[in-house]
Formats: structure tokens, C-alpha cells, sequence
């Protein structure tokens, strides 16, 4: 059996708010890894232009933002394990036991910031097409569309943002949206206010996926099932929302029924000695900007946590 490496502080996840953790908990002197299954970065990594994030009054794009946190946070030495490969985590009397492929690493402190994945819609076709025209990251794969028509079914902000993406690159971007107002901020509504080759198809669903190998028709009900439509389209991507990323988690860390992480504002969970930050936690903004708020909050919260422990005084031990 491998021999764990002992460290002060494990994070997992290197999104934003891991990396800005990983960078926190480094300079104040703890011996930090921050374990990252895939690319550092996170959900940055799907962004084309981020234009709300401080300090970048011209935008951002999202790989050079994630590049700029991955250099920070490793030039005070924090470790970050890159292509980590899946984790897992244990507790073992008061150490937090994390492998990840074939590394393994303890600690008496660890903070989850593993994100959140794209949801499935769950239509017919959606898994036959995956790959073969439907995608969930128009930043990765936009450019196969180059100059043909694809869908985008979602009201959020990540649909609309990535609608006025794609209607950079492709002849035509239809937006089908269940209802007959968006759920997106003004902001990202304004993206596509401008964009003449975007339409919306108001109060419909997408009822399947049609196609021989590849996608080549949407077909479209309405929501009160009155009407139906066919749409001709080679790509449809998908932005339903999110699911949190907590399936290496036990029982013993509370969540909602929905699996996000429940936690109280200094970002302790129910498990001692366990804290969560960024989009893995239950809360209601999901930004860039609100990432690195988490991600320091639970550092700073956590050595003081380390440093309480290591005198026997925590919590509620000081005089
Ligand atoms: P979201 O806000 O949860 O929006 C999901 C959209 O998908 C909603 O419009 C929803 O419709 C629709 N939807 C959900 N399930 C569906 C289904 N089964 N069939 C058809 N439509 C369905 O998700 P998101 O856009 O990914 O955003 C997630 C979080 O990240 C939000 O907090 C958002 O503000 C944040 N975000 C921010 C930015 C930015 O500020 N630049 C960019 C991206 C994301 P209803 O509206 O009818 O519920």
C-alpha cells in the first residue's frame, strides 16, 4: 500500500476557488496540494471572454485567468496535481485521507471545491448524439459548427452567453426555452440583444434528437403539448444548469437533496475539520468573483481551525 504524504491541507479541486484557497493556505504556511482530476481551472476552462471579473476592465479570456491562478498559487509553493485522475476521500480518526489515481494524501484539514458538472436534459437522443452534434462546453466545441445552424436549449446565463459565442462562428443560433421570460441577469440578455442571427423559440422543449450518425433535427414540442415543430440543426448545446460534483463524498457531510454542499458562513461543513468553498456548496450566486471569495474564506478559516486544533482549543476552547 502506497504510504500517504503527509501535508497540512489538502484541496480538492483546482477551479477558482481551490486554486485561490491553495494560494491562501500556502502563504499563510501551511503545506498545501491541490489535487485536480482534469486541467486547472475549472468552469473558467469553458468560458470564452469573461468580462466580470475585477481588475479586467477589457475581459479575460477564461484559459488565461485559470493560467494566472495556477501561477500565483504555485509561486508561494503550493502543490498542484494536475490530471490527478478520480479521488477519493476518507476520514480516519482526525486525518482526511485523499487518493487520487495512484498519489495518496493526508491531512488534518481538507476543503471540497470540486464545482459543479453540466445537468443532462434528458431527452430522447441526447445520449446517441453526444459527441455526434450535442455538446455541453460551446467554447470546446463551437468550432466544429463553424457556419451552420445549431441550437441552444436553456434560459440561463450560461445559454445565453454561450448563444452570443456561437453566434460568432455559426450561420444561425436558435435558443429554446421553456418559458416565456429568461432566468438570465440583464447582462448576459443584453450579449444577445445585438446578435442577428440569434432567435428565441419561446414555451418549448426539445421532445428528441433525430439523426442518422450525426444530428441533423430537433423535435419540438410545446409546453402544453398543443403544438409540435421540427428544427434542422447539426449542433445543439446544452445549458439546463448544474450538478455539484460530490459523489466521492460520504453520507456524513450534509447536503441538500440535490447533493450541493451544505455550509455555514466560515465554510465549515458538518464534518470537522472538512470545509467547502465555490460552486460545490449550496448557495445562490455562481461567479468567478464569488469563487475567490469562497476559496479564501475557507483557507483562512480553516488554518485558524489547524492552528486552534494543534493548541487543543478548538472550537469553543479559548478562554
Ligand atoms: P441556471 O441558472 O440554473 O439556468 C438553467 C436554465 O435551464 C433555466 O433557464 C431553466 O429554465 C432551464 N432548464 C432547466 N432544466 C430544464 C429542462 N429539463 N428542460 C428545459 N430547460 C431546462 O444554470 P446556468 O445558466 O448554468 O447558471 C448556473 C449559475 O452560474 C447561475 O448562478 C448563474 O448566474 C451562474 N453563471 C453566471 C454567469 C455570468 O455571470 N457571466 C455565466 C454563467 C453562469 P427555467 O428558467 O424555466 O427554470
Amino acid at each position: 500500500m502506497t504510504v500517504p504524504k503527509n501535508v497540512d491541507l489538502i484541496i480538492l479541486g483546482a477551479g477558482p476557488a481551490g486554486l485561490t484557497a491553495g494560494l491562501y493556505g500556502a502563504r499563510a504556511g501551511l503545506k498545501t496540494v491541490v489535487l485536480e482530476p482534469k486541467s486547472p481551472g475549472g468552469q473558467m476552462l469553458l468560458t470564452d471572454d469573461i468580462y466580470n471579473y475585477p481588475g479586467h476592465p477589457d475581459g479575460i479570456t477564461g484559459q488565461h485567468l485559470a493560467n494566472l491562478f495556477l501561477e500565483q498559487a504555485q509561486k508561494y509553493n503550493c502543490e498542484v496535481l494536475k490530471r490527478a485522475g478520480s479521488t477519493t476521500l476518507q476520514q480516519e480518526s482526525d486525518r482526511f485521507i485523499v487518493t487520487a489515481g495512484d498519489r495518496v494524501v493526508q491531512s488534518e484539514i481538507a476543503i471540497v471545491a470540486t464545482g459543479c458538472s453540466p445537468k443532462r436534459l434528458g431527452a430522447r437522443g441526447e445520449k446517441k448524439f453526444s459527441g455526434a452534434g450535442i455538446s455541453y462546453c460551446a467554447v470546446c466545441d463551437g468550432n466544429f459548427f463553424e457556419g451552420l445552424d445549431v441550437a441552444v436549449v436553456g434560459g440561463g446565463d450560461s445559454a445565453l452567453e454561450e448563444a452570443a459565442y456561437l453566434s460568432r462562428l455559426c450561420n444561425h443560433v436558435y435558443i429554446i426555452h421553456r418559458r416565456d421570460r429568461f432566468r438570465a441577469s440583464d447582462a448576459c440578455q443584453c450579449l444577445i440583444r445585438g446578435c442577428n442571427n440569434v432567435s428565441v423559440i419561446w414555451d418549448s422543449v426539445v421532445e428528441k434528437f433525430e439523426g442518422d450518425d450525426l444530428l441533423e433535427n430537433i423535435r419540438l414540442a410545446s409546453v402544453n403539448g398543443s403544438e409540435k415543430r421540427d428544427l434542422k440543426a447539426n449542433g445543439a448545446f446544452i445549458y439546463v444548469g448544474q450538478i455539484p460534483n460530490t459523489s466521492f463524498l460520504s453520507d456524513a457531510v450534509a447536503t441538500d437533496p440535490d447533493g450541493w454542499i451544505l455550509t455555514n458562513e466560515r465554510l465549515e461543513t458538518s464534518v470537522p475539520g472538512l470545509f467547502a468553498a465555490g460552486d460545490v456548496r449550496k448557495k445562490e450566486v455562481k461567479q468567478v468573483a464569488t469563487a475567490v471569495g469562497d476559496g479564501s474564506q475557507a483557507a483562512i478559516t480553516a488554518e485558524k481551525y489547524l492552528m486552534m486544533k494543534r493548541c487543543n482549543a478548538y472550537p469553543g476552547e479559548v478562554a
